[in-house]
């Protein structure tokens, strides 16, 4: 909790104001019950109606006060909880902004949504409570007390019977619920994971009929957090017949023995109307600890959730000091790179050495799961080497910034991913500045004008979440327009030609040749006729090169090579 009360910095002053708004309100509520006594005591028992008017009115003024307080309190804590949320919520973002895939495949996307969206408003809520009770309640119990005792020392011994019982109620129920907040925030995460796959897979789940399967896993999930949920409820809810109870019971008490005190004439009627309210006071104090008592443990459980992600430093950060490779280059050089992902047994790639350069059409082939991805991956710097440098320009990618690096590189993923927003917005998302010359000379390159300008509202045309609304194919050629209008150094294609068809990929290819030839191209593929007339071809086997050269070279001297090919050959000699 501490130290996320640096979010609560520039809310210093509104906090403060809370916190002297809910001081005069408490104050307001101690002073009232004494005017009370004095009306009846002195004004009802002497028949002075003057007196009574005048400490009537006094007492209405208090209470307005008061009143006025407590809205200027609310006001000013809402502001600042929701101004608190609000900082904090954005500084997790950027956080996790800077994750690199490490740390997202650490906590996954169900956990940082429910962290970033329920875990934040857990605490939020909590400060908002507490901010309005910090005062109010030690104050209205120690005032209390003193009151209750300078109005009757005698009777005051009722109330030592009923605070420890319930102190003692309000430790056990907290220490039964604490494991449970725990644990019904990792359902909700759960049911959060449940949800995210349900509605990202749902052609799948429909396809292979899994609906009830689906269904069936929800439902778990939800009865799970449910089950969980009503536990904690029932636990809490004892509360509150138990803090009855002992109210009650207190009163009970006082009007007895106070009754038999004001029959002996040691006590007046007064006296006993303000003690008895005092005990309220004091008694609902003690409620209100005890129901930040309840969220504590639940904050606590949401903050070191929060403090989890804010606290994760990022595996692959810039250098204090990086350094600048210039441009315009695009030369990548390999230097026995071994790299193996988190917790894999084995790595995906061993000893890879090349280099490239502007102007040359670097191909790497191998079957899946060979490891070409991966080395794409390492090139835009998504994970660092174990062993071995990558050099870009000249520059370990580890030693210049992730920006410059990767302002370098123009990216078409395996998994062409688009953004909610116009054909145009998302060729533009490769660079802001494109004019629309440039966008359409780009999707043109891509060959994609001719579906683009088939699409209603053509480049203005709406692209659904995720690209939905668009084949393969034709989110593949925006991924690769995107690439294209960025005019990158260097071009990494990751399988970008496989959901095209033979002729497309070919007509997208001898385009691609006229707009990259000044760069470095790598061209990552499983056809034969994509790398054929590459300059270089990587042949990738279970993450090591087996065979690297052009295609005649690689004909006579990799044998893996030729495997793919004589198996492509055949292939297309029987379609
Ligand atoms: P390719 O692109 O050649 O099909 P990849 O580079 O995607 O192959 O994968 C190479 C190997 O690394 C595979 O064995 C795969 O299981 C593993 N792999 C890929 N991505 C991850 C990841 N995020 N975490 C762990 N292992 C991975
Ligand atoms: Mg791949």
């Amino acid at each position: 909790m501490l130290k996320l009360l640096r979010f609560l910095k520039p809310y210093s002053l509104a906090a403060a104001g809370v916190l002297v708004f809910m001081f005069l309100q408490t104050l307001s509520e101690l002073f009232l019950p004494t005017l009370l006594a004095d009306i009846v005591d002195t004004g009802i028992v002497n028949g002075d109606t003057g007196y009574i008017l005048k400490v009537g009115g006094l007492m209405l003024v208090v209470a307005l006060g008061g009143t006025l307080c407590i809205i200027g309190g609310n006001y000013l804590s809402a502001k600042v909880a929701a101004g608190f949320g609000r900082d904090l919520r954005s500084s997790l973002f950027a956080r996790v902004e800077s994750f690199s895939l490490q740390e997202f495949n650490r906590f996954g996307t169900a956990s940082l949504i429910t962290r970033s969206t329920n875990d934040i408003n857990q605490v939020q809520m909590f400060l908002l409570m507490f901010m309005r009770m910090m005062v109010t309640s030690p104050l209205m119990l120690i005032g209390g007390i003193i009151m209750a005792l300078s109005r009757d020392v005698e009777l005051s011994k009722t109330i030592v019977v009923a605070i420890p019982l319930l102190a003692a109620a309000v430790t056990i129920i907290a220490l039964k619920a604490l494991p449970l907040f725990q644990e019904m925030q990792q359902k909700l995460d759960r049911l959060n994971l449940v949800l995210r796959e349900n509605l990202t897979g749902i052609r799948v789940i429909r396809a292979f009929n899994r609906t009830d399967h689906e269904k069936r896993r929800y439902n778990e999930a939800n009865r799970d957090l449910t089950s969980t949920a009503v536990r904690v409820n029932r636990i809490i809810a004892s509360m509150l017949p138990v803090m009855m109870f002992s109210l009650n019971i207190t009163t009970v008490a006082i009007i007895w023995y106070g009754g038999m005190r004001i029959d002996s004439g040691q006590m007046m009627v007064g006296d006993l109307m303000a003690f008895l309210q005092y005990v309220m006071l004091i008694l609902f104090s003690l409620i209100m600890v005890s129901m930040l008592f309840v969220m504590i443990p639940r904050a606590s459980v949401s903050v070191a959730r929060i403090n989890e992600v804010l606290d994760t430093v990022p595996e692959i950060k810039d250098p204090p000091q990086p350094r600048r490779a210039g441009g315009p280059g695009g030369r990548v050089e390999f230097k026995n790179v071994t790299f193996s992902y988190p917790g894999a047994e084995k790595p995906a790639l061993s000893r890879i050495s090349f280099s490239a350069g502007p102007g040359e059409v670097t191909a790497i082939i191998g079957g899946t799961g060979s490891g070409k991805s991966t080395l794409a991956n390492l090139m835009l710097r998504f994970y660092d080497v174990d062993s071995g440098a990558i050099l870009v320009d000249g520059v370990d990618v580890r030693e210049m910034s992730q920006d410059e690096l990767r302002q370098k590189i123009g990216y078409v993923p395996q998994k062409s991913f688009l953004f909610s927003g116009s054909v145009a917005d998302n060729i533009r998302f490769g660079r802001r500045s494109a004019s629309d010359a440039e966008v359409r000379h780009a999707a043109e390159a891509a060959q994609a004008a001719d579906f683009i300008a088939g699409l209603a509202g053509g480049y203005e045309a709406e692209i659904a979440q995720g690209g939905v609304n668009i084949s393969g194919g034709q989110k593949q050629r925006l991924a690769i327009a995107r690439a294209l209008v960025r005019r990158p150094e260097i071009y990494i294609f990751d399988d970008s030609f496989s959901a095209l068809d033979f002729k497309t990929d070919a007509r997208v290819r001898a385009a691609l040749k006229e707009i990259t030839a000044g760069s470095t191209v790598f061209i990552i593929a499983q056809r034969v006729s994509t790398v054929m007339d590459a300059d270089r071809i990587i042949v990738l086997d279970g993450g090591s090169i087996c065979g690297m050269g052009t295609h005649r070279e690689l004909l006579e001297s990799c044998a893996v090579y030729r495997e793919i090919v004589l198996s492509q050959l055949a292939e297309e000699e029987i379609a």
